[in-house]
């Protein structure tokens, strides 16, 4: 299993690397699934969301015959 890498993320309007986990969602583009998630910046007002691929689903392993 490939370890989730937390990206540096930071704040897009000030650049500040301090935010606050808000909300989170998944969508189905055209393309495929996708979570979204909503951060908010602690030293400014700014919220904002990030779009990454849904991870996979992973199949029982219970189903082989
Ligand atoms: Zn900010």
């Amino acid at each position: 299993m490939t370890p989730f890498v937390r990206p540096d993320r930071c704040c897009p309007k000030c650049q500040h690397k301090g935010y606050l986990f808000r909300a989170r969602r998944t969508v189905e583009a055209a393309d495929g699934k996708f979570v979204e998630t909503k951060y908010r910046c602690r030293v400014c007002p700014h919220q904002w969301w990030e779009r990454v691929p849904a991870p996979p689903v992973q199949k029982p392993a219970d189903e082989a015959a």
